[in-house]
């Protein structure tokens, strides 16, 4: 099928680094939002999107697995590069791929990021959130709505790179001429809510200037974070981008847009997108298979405390008998927790919070906001102590929890303060 593309990247009113990354190489289109900070996050998406244009599969090889393949390949390569430079400890990043396969759009999804179909005027997301909220709202804990204003909707649950394996969702969708995907980061979909999102899609048909509207719109709602959109139009032009990849790596502070610019040459096709929607919005097929050798129960805690014990108690015997130094490494690099660092603020460790002869045995990998006298006094004094985690994304859900700790002291105060006022007028 043919179609017609729109690319648009920003750097944001507020980061002074674009971290997402972004492909078009036919069939394939990548969003990838990194995260790490520093240059990091960066390296992280853009290694996804080098690994993925680089490990493309020939047309005759395209299936789910294969799909998956890449996405698998990319996390190795992200938590490779992260495991041989301290600097680039957890480091991550989201991927959204689409390949397009004649009359179907075939998913691989991990993270936040977010594909959108919009057929017939309604605009349906595809692809689910791996956020602690949007756990939340999966467990019917939280309402969909309350969920785009969440404070901590921007924490993931899975991502490319933290680990040397990741769990990904395939997806196959059936397309017909007249449908629009979008691919996101969520630097738009945390900006904008989803009726405006299908708005702007509904009533701008050429998809250039809509990924342009797009960012427009996320960046006067505050544009807090990278915005990256992806539109492709089915049906609606000449042949894809033939011998066209661009894929944009850093839309740097100095050329911040510099990526904005159209992947293809708009089509000349007088075919109007209004005219090719008159079919109905039906269920998509939608068909999620879990990438092969995965841990179906990823999102839970890896391993029981036993266990972790008799593997702790196995590195001691291995430290013990063995090398010294390979020990240490293991726990560190297998170990987080979240304490206090230097300056008094929550951060999140990887190791453990020990010394041996005056040598540290972990490493800050995330340093929050939040001071660790802000917190209450029994969550201040656990903090100060060290608190154990299974992995890194345990260790950000307890931060998500200090966070919102922190925010209902706030509120308190302040309604307090409040009602000070109110007596004090009375009086
Ligand atoms: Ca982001």
């Amino acid at each position: 099928m043919n179609y017609r593309l729109g690319v648009k990247t920003d750097v944001g009113r507020r980061r002074e680094v674009n971290e997402d990354s972004f492909l078009v190489h036919e069939p394939l289109f990548v969003v990838a939002d990194g995260m790490g900070g520093h240059v990091a996050g960066d390296i992280a998406s853009s290694t996804a999107v080098d690994t993925i244009k680089e490990q493309s599969p020939s047309a005759s090889a395209q299936d789910l697995n294969t799909l998956a393949g890449l996405v698998l390949t990319a996390n190795s390569r992200i938590w490779e590069k992260s495991q041989s430079d301290p600097t680039l400890r957890g480091m991550g990043t989201t991927c959204t791929l689409l390949m397009l396969d004649s009359s179907k759009a075939h998913f691989a999804h991990v993270g936040d990021s977010r594909a959108y179909l919009l057929r017939g005027g309604t605009l349906t997301q595809i692809t689910e959130d791996h956020t602690l909220v949007g756990r939340m709202v999966k467990e019917g804990r939280l309402a969909a709505e309350d969920a785009e204003r969440h404070p901590q909707r921007s924490i993931v649950t899975r991502a490319l790179g933290v680990d040397s394996e990741v769990e990904v969702d395939l997806i196959t969708v059936d397309v017909v001429e007249g449908d629009r995907i979008l691919i996101c980061s969520d630097g738009l979909s945390s900006m904008l809510d989803f009726d405006s999102i299908a708005a702007t899609l509904n009533e701008e048909s050429d998809p250039q200037i809509a990924a342009e509207r797009l960012v427009d719109a996320a960046n006067e709602a505050g544009g807090e974070d990278n915005i990256t959109v992806v539109i492709i139009d089915m049906g609606t032009g000449s042949q894809g981008v033939a011998a066209s990849t661009e894929s944009g790596r850093t839309a740097t502070a100095e050329s911040p847009g510099a990526m904005g610019g159209p992947a293809v040459a708009p089509s000349s096709s007088e075919m109007t997108y209004a005219g090719a929607v008159a079919a109905p919005p039906e269920p998509e097929r939608r068909e999620e298979r879990k990438a092969p050798a995965q841990d179906e129960a990823h999102d839970e805690p890896p391993a029981p405390r036993w266990r972790r014990k008799l593997v702790v108690a196995l590195v001691i015997v291995v430290v013990l008998g063995a090398a010294a130094i390979f020990g240490v490494r293991y726990l560190l690099g297998n170990s987080w927790y979240v304490g206090v660092n230097d300056d008094g603020f929550v951060t999140v460790f990887e190791g453990i919070p020990e010394e041996v002869a005056g040598l540290s045995l972990n490493e800050e990998i995330e340093v929050t906001d939040i001071r660790a006298d802000q917190l209450p006094g029994f969550l201040g004094d656990n903090v100060a102590d060290g608190i154990k985690k299974d992995s890194l994304e345990e260790a950000r859900s307890h931060i998500a929890i200090l966070e919102e700790q922190v925010e209902v002291e706030e509120r308190q105060r302040d309604s307090n303060r409040q009602r000070d006022r109110n007596n004090n007028t009375k009086d």
